[in-house]
């Protein structure tokens, strides 16, 4: 019985890489060139508080511009960079761009927390922390503006230099969040040995949580796993009202999805916040004084 269930475990945890695997459009010789020659670049998707709507942070969402093939989304190649040894690479890219995009927000009065993903590959890098360290200091950034989102997408190869990079990254300040909680390989007693401190609750928990019973019972049971060990939980994957108002009953602290937000631009985020900031946020919630 045990097993079948970790043949049904990696199964299951496979089939999203092989879905894009089959997808044969883009190679790894083009995305090393992509990075290279700038076709890459960021979207950023607002978090917010689910206590009064403030923005909590912007996750930075990378995507590719293809000379030929259009917008290719990170599903189609995150986990080729990961294979081809380019995800190092990659990420310094992302969090790169994204630092001095955070710099241009300051100068321009928005200031806001920034959650970058971060693959397996990059925590097995002995080398990730200092580097982290010294990109922060020059954004003018301090490392708890930054939330570090970890997805186990595969067992962990080499668990003790994971490890110590979590620990020291945590130990200087930076937050540490769970991607895809509850669909990941993150077993148990990792998220006991690691000093995590949010789970950011996978979408297919969330959407739909409040009119079907199976998929309520798994999101009760992840908050009461949060709660009792004093997590911070964001919701993913918030898509309506519904879901909304579902999330704000169950007392989640931070939701993010379509219904607050697509990702976004880098140029129009100062205009959601406008948006945000004024009606949507009234009508969302009428008992706080708007200022
Ligand atoms: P993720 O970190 O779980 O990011 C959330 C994904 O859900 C994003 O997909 C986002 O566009 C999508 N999403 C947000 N709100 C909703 C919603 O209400 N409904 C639905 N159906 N989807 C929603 P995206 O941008 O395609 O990214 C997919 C994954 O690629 C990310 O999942 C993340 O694991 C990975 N990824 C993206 N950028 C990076 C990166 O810079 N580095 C690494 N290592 N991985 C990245
Ligand atoms: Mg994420
Ligand atoms: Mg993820
Ligand atoms: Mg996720």
């Amino acid at each position: 019985d045990r097993e079948l269930g970790l043949l049904m475990d990696k199964l299951l945890s496979q089939a999203p890489a092989r879905l894009a695997r089959n997808n044969q459009s883009v190679t790894a010789e083009e995305l090393r060139d992509a990075i290279t020659r700038n076709e890459l670049f960021n979207e950023y998707q607002p978090v917010v508080s689910l206590v009064d709507g403030e923005l909590a942070s912007l996750e930075v969402l990378v995507r590719w511009q293809h000379p030929d093939k259009g917008r290719v989304m990170p599903d189609q190649f995150i986990y080729l960079a990961e294979e081809q040894g380019l995800i190092d690479d990659l990420t310094r890219w992302v969090i790169a761009e994204a630092l001095q995009q955070s710099l241009r927000w300051q100068k321009a009065g928005i200031h806001c927390a920034l959650s970058v993903n971060l693959s397996m590959e990059n925590l097995e890098q002995l080398s990730f922390t200092d580097w982290l360290l010294k990109a922060l200091e020059d954004a003018d950034l301090k490392p708890w503006d930054l939330i570090l989102e970890i997805t186990e997408s595969r067992p962990m190869r080499r668990p003790e230099i994971v490890l110590d990079n979590l620990t020291r990254l945590r130990l200087k300040g930076f937050k540490l969040a769970v991607d895809d909680f509850g669909t990941g390989h993150a077993s148990l007693a990792q998220i006991r040995d690691i000093p995590f401190d949010q789970f950011k609750l996978d979408r297919s928990f969330v959407h739909a949580a409040g009119k079907e019973r199976r998929i309520r019972v798994m999101f009760e049971s992840a908050m009461g796993l949060a709660k009792e060990l004093g997590l911070e939980i964001t919701a993913e994957g918030v898509e309506d009202e519904e879901d909304w108002h579902f999330l704000r009953q169950h007392d989640c602290h931070k939701a993010q999805g379509y219904f607050i937000a697509r990702p976004l631009g880098a140029d129009k985020v100062g205009d959601w916040l406008n948006h945000w900031g004024g009606e949507t946020r009234k009508a969302l919630f009428p008992h706080l004084n708007a200022s």
